[in-house]
């Protein structure tokens, strides 16, 4: 099967295939009174299987990511076992005579609501909580497979990964990750390209057509998936493995060598985060600080939104891991591509030109002030900056700053200290920023470029939507245009800039980005040691001559051409 290779590498294992995301809806139907022991029973059966999930999830996401966040998990097991929930769905079951998932999905439902009304926060909580675990039973009932049972050694299949399940997976366990739909900047993506997870998305009806228990061979690198290959296949790439783990070996003697280039400049190279073990991976291949930290994923795992102090010590963990490295920590960005089950987003007719981002912030502004909070008390014990997401115009900064100031004055009215001069930076990622980047330079501190969001608005190509894939060309003039044209505002106004885009990692754009005018590059920690190998080979006087004369050609296969010709191998 074919589809399209967003994270590199050769996995090999047992198909897993994983049920649609979203959960399936519950069935309806009336039963006999000889039928009640049976869906009693069936309900007895699945509130043991969510126990059982429950308390795997506790402990993997406490290994993973933190005991805090395991105990989200032991707080949901309670629910399952409430008495009064038991009681009424049993008694639906019994007395109005309707099946069990029937049962669960309508006292979840009126149980919910009813709490959803009431202003009191740990009320509220609780009800998502229900809402998780009813869920969770449903899925149980219906034999849809809870996402984290994965089984050692599995490649994951599934018609569409989403992030929060995503995160989700033991990564440990898994050789591989195959779906039907997602592109290669999608946040799955660039989730299993930090964890050095091959992946091949767009491979279409990967779902139906794959069975749990097939032998997979996937291909990260030229996008191809076999099913039950013949031993030939499997030899061939066991010689490609070989030769893959060579390649390696030879970048990681670049482990203690700076990112400098032949005319001696040097590249700040730091790691994009997703998750606190990301840091780990971060340390682990000497990047010289964090540029990017998703805050979103952090969110995702949740059953609700972390409170003050939870973000706090979240954050505070990674900062004291990177210290005396800065981190630069992006603020929420939720939008059509990263949701939280919590929080659903208004409808949109057209999601990635909705509210996301920033806009959302600014408009749920109790979230931003919980957030800006944890994260100015941060700023009191180390180098941290902070990042606004999806940046149109100078209004979006002003805002924020103005909400940022007002926290600052809470903060020191209760006298929590924090860093008054921390540092506010903007994405630039909607074309409109890079138009106006000069007016932007007075009201921020630095710029980071989001090439991931900048090539699907200039070029209207939904980065999740594999059918206009081809449109998005991260090697469209236009594109380059807006990216030089970033750097040079970024040089005049003394401003400092990274590019935190996915291209950055890639060593095939290094040299035509640096020579556009880059001097940061802030790529998934397992890039670290490709790029730095690239930097190392580079001459800036030759790069900048080579990003000059590939600005003046008119078309993305005359770029690609020029610039495939360039890139160095080790
Ligand atoms: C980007 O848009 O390039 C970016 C780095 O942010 P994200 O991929 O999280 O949208
Ligand atoms: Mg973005």
């Amino acid at each position: 099967m074919r589809g399209t290779a967003v994270s590199p590498g050769i996995g090999r294992g047992t198909a897993y295939v994983l049920a649609t995301a979203g959960g399936a809806p519950a069935p309806r139907r009336e039963i006999s009174l000889a039928e009640v022991g049976g869906e009693l029973a069936r309900f007895e059966a699945a509130l043991g299987t969510a126990e059982r999930d429950l308390a795997a999830l506790r402990a993997s996401v406490g290994d993973r990511i933190g005991a805090p966040e395991g105990e989200i998990f032991a707080a949901q097991a309670l629910v399952v076992r409430d008495p009064m929930l038991k009681h009424q769905i049993s008694a639906l079951i019994r007395d109005h005579r309707i099946n069990v998932e029937a049962a669960v999905a309508e006292v979840v439902e009126s149980f919910t609501r009813s709490f959803d009304e009431i202003p009191d926060t740990y009320l509220r909580e609780r009800a998502s909580d229900i809402r998780d675990v009813g869920r969770r039973v449903l899925d149980a009932l219906l034999g849809v497979h809870e996402h984290l049972e994965v089984p050692e050694g599995a490649v994951v299949v599934a018609d569409e990964l989403l992030p929060s399940m995503t995160a989700r997976l033991e990564f440990g366990h898994i050789r591989a990750l195959v779906s039907e739909r997602g592109g290669r900047f999608s946040h799955t993506s660039i989730l299993a390209r930090s964890q050095g997870m091959p992946a091949v998305t767009g491979v279409s009806g990967a779902s139906r057509m794959v069975k749990t228990g097939d032998r997979l061979l996937v291909d990260g690198i030229a996008g191809a998936v076999f099913v039950n290959p013949s031993q030939a296949v499997e030899r061939e790439y066991e010689r490609l493995e070989t030769e893959i783990r060579a390649h390696k070996d030879r970048l990681r003697d670049n482990l203690d060598l700076p990112a400098v280039t032949l005319d001696g400049t040097t590249i700040g190279l730091l790691a994009n985060s997703n998750k606190l073990a990301d840091t780990e991976a971060a340390l682990l291949y000497k990047a010289d600080g964090i540029g990017l930290y998703r805050t979103e994923f952090a969110y995702a795992i949740r059953s609700d939104f972390p409170t003050e102090h939870e973000q706090f010590e979240l954050l505070e963990r990674a900062a004291a891991r990177l210290h005396p490295r800065r981190v630069v920590f992006r603020l929420l960005d939720l939008g059509a591509d990263k949701q939280l089950p919590y929080f659903p987003l208004p409808m949109a007719r057209n999601p990635s030109l909705a509210e996301r981002g920033i806009r959302l912030l600014l408009k749920h502004t109790e979230l931003l002030r919980r957030q800006l909070r944890a994260l100015l008390r941060v700023s009191a014990l180390h180098p941290i900056s902070i990042l606004l997401p999806m940046v149109s115009g100078v209004e979006d900064v002003r805002r924020t700053r103005n909400i940022v100031r007002e926290v600052q004055g809470e903060l020191r009215a209760e006298g929590l200290p924090f860093d008054p001069q921390v540092l506010i930076g903007a994405m630039v990622e909607i074309p409109s920023a890079v138009l106006v980047a000069r007016r932007l330079a007075d009201e921020v501190d630095f710029f980071s470029l989001g090439t991931n969001d900048l090539v699907q608005y200039v070029l209207a190509a939904d980065r999740e939507d594999e059918s206009v894939a081809p449109y998005y060309q991260p090697l469209h003039p236009a594109v380059l245009r807006l990216i030089s044209s970033l750097a040079d505002v970024a040089k005049e106004t003394r401003r400092p800039l990274t590019i935190c885009g996915d291209i950055a990692g890639d060593p095939f754009y290094t040299e035509l980005l640096l020579g556009l005018g880059l001097r940061a590059l802030s790529v998934a920690p397992g890039e670290i040691l490709g790029i730095k190998d690239q930097i190392r080979q580079i001459d800036l006087g030759e790069a900048r001559a080579f990003a000059q004369a590939v600005l003046e050609l008119g078309s993305v296969a005359e770029i690609e051409a020029v610039v495939a010709k360039r890139v160095r191998t080790t």
